[in-house]
């Protein structure tokens, strides 16, 4: 069955139809590459800047700017610091998207989720296989 592919944008909450299972609709990545431009222009503008004084000076929103630093569109832009707030306890860091606490709580998380997934499954197969053993013995006493 065809699956009509439309979702609402994350951003504008507009309907669109994305080509590969992009978040927000074309206008606002539009928008957001605009954005990206005068993070970009104001950088190079303004040699030895801090994040803080990019985001104060460019007038673009921090998330849209912490945003291209995760992605490492400033290494060696001249960028004084390259921080950004992890996305889970708002501490500072430098790479990835959660720091190495938050990291290492989230993947114990997955561990205990995936752990429980697999012991239901594991009961709902014990469960089965009662049931194709008793079915076995129905067979076997039936002969
Ligand atoms: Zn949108
Ligand atoms: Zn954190």
């Amino acid at each position: 069955m065809a699956k009509l592919n439309i979702r609402n944008c994350a951003r504008c909450k507009k309907i669109f139809a994305p080509t590969s299972g992009e978040k927000i609709c074309p206008e606002c990545r539009a928008a957001d590459a605009e954005l990206e431009e005068r993070v970009k222009a104001y950088v190079r503008d303004h040699h030895g800047l801090t994040v803080n004084q990019l985001i104060e000076g460019s007038g673009v929103p921090a998330k849209l700017i912490w945003r291209m630093i995760q992605q490492g569109l400033f290494e060696n832009a001249g960028l004084l610091d390259a921080e950004y707030p992890c996305a889970n306890c708002g501490k500072l860091i430098t790479k990835d998207v959660y720091c190495s606490e938050c990291a290492g709580k989230l993947k114990e998380n997955a561990q205990k989720f995936a752990a429980a997934l697999v012991s239901k499954r594991a009961a709902a197969e014990k469960k089965s296989k009662t049931f194709s053993d008793s079915m076995h013995d129905m067979m076997n006493s039936s002969r």
